[in-house]
C-alpha cells in the first residue's frame, strides 16, 4: 500500500492575519495532511493538498455514532527562526490510547511524526514570531464509512489541520475565576474521560454555561460517583500548593493525561519539590483555605501552558487565593515551560524537537 506522502501544493496562499487578531482557531493555513483507512488497506494514501472541504455521505458513521479522537499541540518560532515542537510523540502515543479507547486502528505513531513534520515544513511561514503566538496543530481522525450499524466503522479518515493562534494572555498571565459543578460529570471511570474524543466536550458545555452564569469563567470537575474528589478545571489538569507540597489528582480512569500535566511534575521533582498524585477532595482545599495553608492553584494544559486561579466557587462559599495574584510557583513553571518551548532557555529535559532536523539527519 502506498505510504510514501504525495503533495499537491496550493496555487494562490491566504494572506496571513495580523498577529493581535489571531485569537484562537479562527484562521487556518493553506495546506492540510489527509490519509484514509480502510480495513483491507490499512493506513494508506497519506498526502499534503491544499486546505480545503472534505465531501462526506450523511450517511458516514462519524454524524451518527460520534466515532472520533483528536489531539492538540503547538509549534513554536525560536529567535533564530527555527521551527520547534513539545514532545509530539507524547501527544502521537496519546492519540494511539485514545483510538484503542473508541475502537479506531492505531497509527504509526514515528511515521505520522514525519508526515507532520513535512506539513509543519511546508507551512513554516504561518509560525507567528511575536510573543505568546503559536501555530496550533490539530490531528484528528473520524468514522467515513457509509453505514447505520452500530459498530466500528470499516473506513476513517485522519487529518492534521493548521491554525495560527495569539496569545492566550494577552494582557500578561492572571488569575480565573472557577465555579466547582456539583451536578454534572465530565466523565466516569470506565468511560471516555481518558480519551481525547469529541463528545466529552459537547456534554461539558451545560457545565460551563452555568459557571458563566455564575460569573467564573471555567468549571471545576468533581468525580462522578461521590462528587467529593477533584478531577480537572475546564479543559486541564489541576494543581494545588498546600502548605508547600504540590498536590495533583492521580490519574483516576476519567482524568485526560496532560503532557503539559506530565512536563510539571517531572519539572517539580528536577527542582527538588515534593509532587503528589493522590486524590484531593474539595473538602479538603477548602480547609486548607480556612487554615491558611492554601498557596496556590493552577490549571495546566497545551493552549494556557498554565492557568492560575484567582477564585473558586462552591456551593455558597466562595474563596479567594493568593490574592487573586499569580503565585510564585505557576509564575516560574510558566517562564520555564514556555521559555523551553520557544527555545529562549535551554531544554535540559530533551522535550523539543527542531522541525526537519529528524528528516535532515536521515539524509534526505
Ligand atoms: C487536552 C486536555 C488536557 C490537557 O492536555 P495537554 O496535553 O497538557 O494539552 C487536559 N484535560 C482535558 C480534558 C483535555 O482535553
Amino acid at each position: 500500500m502506498e505510504k510514501k506522502l504525495q503533495t499537491v501544493r496550493a496555487n494562490n496562499l491566504k494572506q496571513k492575519p495580523e498577529p493581535d487578531k489571531l485569537g484562537f482557531g479562527k484562521y487556518f493555513t493553506d495546506h492540510m495532511f489527509v490519509m484514509d483507512y480502510e480495513v483491507d488497506k490499512g493506513w494508506y494514501n497519506p498526502r499534503i493538498t491544499p486546505y480545503q472541504p472534505i465531501t462526506l455521505d450523511p450517511a458516514s458513521m462519524i454524524f451518527h455514532y460520534g466515532q472520533s479522537v483528536f489531539e492538540g499541540l503547538k509549534a513554536y518560532r525560536t529567535e533564530d527562526d527555527e521551527i520547534l515542537l513539545f514532545r509530539p510523540d507524547k501527544n502521537m502515543e496519546r492519540m494511539n490510547r485514545s483510538n484503542d479507547r473508541l475502537s479506531i486502528p492505531a497509527i504509526d505513531e514515528e511515521q505520522v511524526l514525519d508526515y507532520l513534520i513535512e506539513l509543519i515544513d511546508l507551512e513554516r511561514d504561518w509560525v507567528p514570531n511575536s510573543e505568546g503566538t503559536s501555530l496550533y496543530i490539530r490531528p484528528f481522525i473520524i468514522a467515513t464509512e457509509r453505514n447505520l450499524r452500530v459498530a466500528p466503522a470499516h473506513s476513517y479518515k485522519f487529518l492534521i489541520i493548521l491554525s495560527p493562534v495569539g496569545s492566550y494572555y494577552p494582557e500578561g498571565i492572571h488569575p480565573v475565576g472557577i465555579y466547582v459543578e456539583d451536578e454534572f460529570t465530565r466523565a466516569v471511570r470506565g468511560g471516555t474521560g481518558t480519551a481525547k474524543t469529541g463528545g466529552n466536550y459537547s456534554a461539558s458545555y451545560n457545565a460551563q454555561e452555568k459557571a458563566s452564569g455564575n460569573g467564573q469563567s471555567q468549571v471545576l470537575w468533581l468525580d462522578a460517583l461521590e462528587k467529593k474528589y477533584i478531577e480537572e478545571v475546564g479543559s486541564m489538569n489541576v494543581f494545588f500548593k498546600i502548605n508547600g507540597e504540590v498536590i495533583t489528582p492521580a490519574l483516576s480512569g476519567s482524568i485526560l493525561e496532560g503532557i503539559t500535566r506530565m512536563s510539571i511534575i517531572e519539572m517539580l521533582k528536577d527542582w527538588g519539590h515534593t509532587v503528589v498524585e493522590r486524590k484531593i477532595s474539595i473538602d479538603e482545599v477548602f480547609a486548607a483555605y480556612d487554615k491558611g495553608e492554601l498557596e496556590e492553584v493552577f490549571g495546566t494544559g497545551t493552549a494556557a501552558v498554565i492557568s492560575p486561579v484567582g477564585e473558586l466557587q462552591w456551593k455558597e462559599k466562595t474563596i479567594i487565593i493568593n490574592n487573586r495574584e499569580t503565585g510564585d510557583l505557576a509564575k516560574k513553571l510558566y517562564n520555564n515551560i514556555t521559555g523551553i518551548q520557544t527555545g529562549k532557555l535551554a531544554d535540559p529535559y530533551g522535550w523539543t524537537i527542531k522541525v526537519k532536523e529528524k528528516v535532515t539527519k536521515q539524509g534526505n
